[in-house]
């Protein structure tokens, strides 16, 4: 099998043969460096146990890395247009599956079922910005049995996923990811390894889900991040009587029996304060 997906002249050469013109609305910039793509899927830790999920596969250049590491690849492919040529390049590899759809409108869980037999399931992507944080919020809210989601998102983006309390990125984003997973940025990507370039870095993130998620109302929690970064600027006690519509005297004396104090700000409270005060406000109408 000759490995040459990630070459631009090959990636050139195949675009042509199939009159195939990148979408800038579906955030189609395609990696033509092979170090890169082999980094991903160590990073990933793919073994011949593992069936992968990929989202966007384009021409099929990380999916053919995965299909060579991995028991199985399922990859979801929003561009019609990219079906035949996805067809061509991976015709050597009988472990890959295509299916034709957005990932945004389609059950997951579905898919693993009936696509993936058993085995730890691992999410890889090199994800389109412009749908970055819904995909990856679509994962983490319907309870999908998988080990991990090791994505390519806009470095800043990624950074507010890692960003802990107190500093300038941390935010309902941050709180958000933590309370589903550990995550890690594990890799810097230059923009000069897709192709077309797009106008900003990347970074390769990886997400460790948890295996125990905080005992808590996620409907009233996260409500409560909502309303506490809505406001940056307000104190917390603002924040959360204005975004919560609760009296002031009711969140003061929640925030007074947990000793948070009313003035702090959204950005200086740890995961676990927001998970006390919805545990302590009373019952919310949500
Ligand atoms: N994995 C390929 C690579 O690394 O070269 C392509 C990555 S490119 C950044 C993103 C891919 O996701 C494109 O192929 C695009 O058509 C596809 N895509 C965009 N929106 C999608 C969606 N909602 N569901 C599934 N795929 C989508």
């Amino acid at each position: 099998n000759n490995r040459r997906l990630y070459s631009p002249k090959y990636v050139k050469e195949i675009l042509d043969k199939y009159g195939f013109k990148f979408s800038k609305s579906l955030g189609q910039n395609f990696l033509i460096d092979g170090n890169i793509v082999r980094k991903i899927s160590q990073i990933a830790n793919i073994t011949d146990k593992d069936c992968v999920l990929e989202i966007g596969p384009g021409i099929g250049t990380l999916t053919e890395e995965l299909a060579l590491n991995a028991k199985k690849v399922v990859a979801v492919e929003i561009d019609e247009k990219l079906l035949p040529i996805l067809e061509e390049t991976l015709q050597a590899h009988d472990n890959v599956e295509i299916i034709h759809g957005d990932i945004l409108n389609m059950d997951i869980t579905k898919i693993i079922d009936e696509h993936m037999d058993g085995g730890p399931i691992k999410v890889v992507a090199n994800l389109p910005y412009y749908v970055t944080t819904p995909i990856i919020a679509k994962l983490l809210e319907e309870d999908l049995n998988i080990h991990s989601i090791v994505v390519m998102v806009q470095k800043e983006v990624g950074e507010r996923m890692i960003a802990s309390p107190g500093s300038k990125q941390y935010g309902s984003l941050s709180v958000f990811v933590s309370f589903y997973t550990y995550p890690e940025i594990k890799m810097d990507v230059p923009k000069t390894v897709f192709m077309p370039q797009p106008k900003v870095d990347s970074v390769v993130i990886k997400l460790n889900m948890k295996e125990e998620l905080p005992k808590v109302d996620r409907k009233v929690f996260f409500k409560v991040v909502r309303s506490a970064f809505g406001k940056r600027r307000k104190t917390i006690l603002n924040a959360l009587s204005s975004g919560l519509g609760v009296e002031k005297e009711t969140i003061r004396e929640v925030l007074e029996s947990l000793n948070i104090s009313t003035n702090i700000r959204a950005e200086n409270l740890k995961i676990e304060d927001f998970i006390k005060i919805s545990q302590t406000l009373p019952p919310l109408n949500i």
